[in-house]
């Protein structure tokens, strides 16, 4: 049996990218993923254009929209923001998901679709992998398994409280709706308890949702939401889902055993958006593995990269969560225009920063 430097379980964006990376460095890499590719996924795809500098290439063509105004909706009041450039792409999962895949393949991983992983062997110099179909063995596995990870249950336990519930909607409108909602973006602060609204424009059609830490009875949340803001009726698909938020996980990283994405539980706690810390992960996760190929402690590099990189920017977007519990005052702060710039940029800690008059973002003990 060969063994591999690294196996990947999972090729969502978070699993593509690492093996991507990986693969880049020269390692040898396996990329296990259970479904045949391309395979939708229940998402609002929208993307930080940041992300392309994270992966080093563009995902043009994985692009159905690009944003330029986000229009922030609260009650019957709007307020809108403008910019002069796109902030945000819009994306169908199937489609970056497998563009990733593609770019995974070309640097050099070995990609083995419709291989659900079941069960993982841990020994003293290597990793064993046991699939439907076979057994594969590595010196690191990174589990990238998505919110339900198997390779998590051997790594730690995640935090119920953590979890955020949504239901989302794809619909199709007529063309004329739809052109008048391209380039932009409308979420609606408040439009559940914990959590907000959101209608993003696709190519075709509009993705439209609600999410809530621990929110209950989330289809009849969404027809609600539905109601107040489309024209109905309408034809839809609607898919529900529920994945761990940042500071559900207490570990990413035990043994010979990381996790990245959702099944490490990094998506950020403010917006609920995964694709760009996912990669992220996955770069750090990359670094980190290479960094104990060499003989240096897994775990030990791991957390340095997660805790000194990503963590400051994710505790403080978790502090700014707060904004739920004042969803009216948030809105007047947002129709002033204030942090136009810093948010859809993502930079949270200096908002927080901001907030706190500089008084310092986050601490690791609130961890
Ligand atoms: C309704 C909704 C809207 C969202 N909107 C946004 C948004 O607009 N922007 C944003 O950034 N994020 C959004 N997110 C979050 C985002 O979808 C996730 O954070 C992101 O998909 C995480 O990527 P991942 O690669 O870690 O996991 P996933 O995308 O879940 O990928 C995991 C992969 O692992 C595979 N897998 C699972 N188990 C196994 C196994 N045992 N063996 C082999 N393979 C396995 C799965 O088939 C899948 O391909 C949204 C989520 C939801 C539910």
């Amino acid at each position: 049996m060969r063994e591999y430097d690294v196996i990947v379980v999972g090729a969502g964006p978070s699993g593509s990218a690492s093996a991507y990376f990986l693969a880049r460095e020269g390692l040898s890499v396996l990329l296990l993923e259970k479904e045949r590719l391309p395979r939708p996924k229940v998402c609002a795809g929208a993307v930080p254009l940041a992300v392309e500098g994270l992966l080093g290439f563009g995902v043009g063509e994985a692009v159905e929209g690009k944003v330029q105004a986000v229009t922030w909706i609260w009650r019957s009041d709007r307020a809108t923001w403008r910019y002069p450039e796109p902030v945000l792409y819009t994306v169908m999962r199937d489609r970056l998901d497998a563009l990733l895949v593609s770019k995974a393949r070309a640097a050099g991983a070995q990609v083995l679709e419709g291989e659900r992983a079941v069960r993982l062997d841990e020994g003293r110099n290597e990793v064993l992998v046991f699939t439907e179909r076979g057994r594969y063995r590595c010196k690191f596995l990174v589990g990238a398994d998505g919110a339900g990870s198997i390779v998590a249950r051997y790594v730690g336990d995640v935090d119920p409280r953590r979890v955020v519930s949504t239901a989302e909607a794809e619909i199709w409108m007529p063309y004329e709706f739809l052109k008048a909602c391209r380039g932009r973006a409308f979420v609606e602060i408040g439009a559940v308890p914990r959590g907000y609204g959101w209608v993003f424009p696709k190519a075709d059609h509009l993705s439209a949702g609600i999410g809530g830490l621990g929110l209950r009875g989330v289809r009849k949340h969404l027809e609600g939401f539905l109601r107040s803001r489309l024209p109905g009726p309408v034809r839809m698909e609607v898919r529900i889902w529920a994945y761990p938020l940042w500071g559900a996980r207490r570990r990413w990283v035990r043994g010979r055993m990381l996790l990245v994405g959702d099944a490490g539980a990094f998506a950020n706690p403010l917006t609920g958006a995964g694709i760009y810390t996912g990669i992220w992960s996955g770069l750090l996760a990359a670094e980190s593995l290479k960094e104990a190929l060499s003989r240096r402690d897994l775990e030990d590099a791991y957390i340095r990269r997660v805790l000194g990189k990503m963590a400051p920017e994710l505790y403080a977007a978790r502090n700014l969560g707060l904004v739920y519990a004042f969803p009216g005052l948030t809105f007047r702060v947002f129709q002033l225009g204030l942090f136009r710039r810093n948010f859809l940029r993502g930079s949270y800690l200096g908002i927080w920063r901001h907030l706190t008059l500089g008084l310092g973002g986050y601490t690791s003990t609130q961890f």
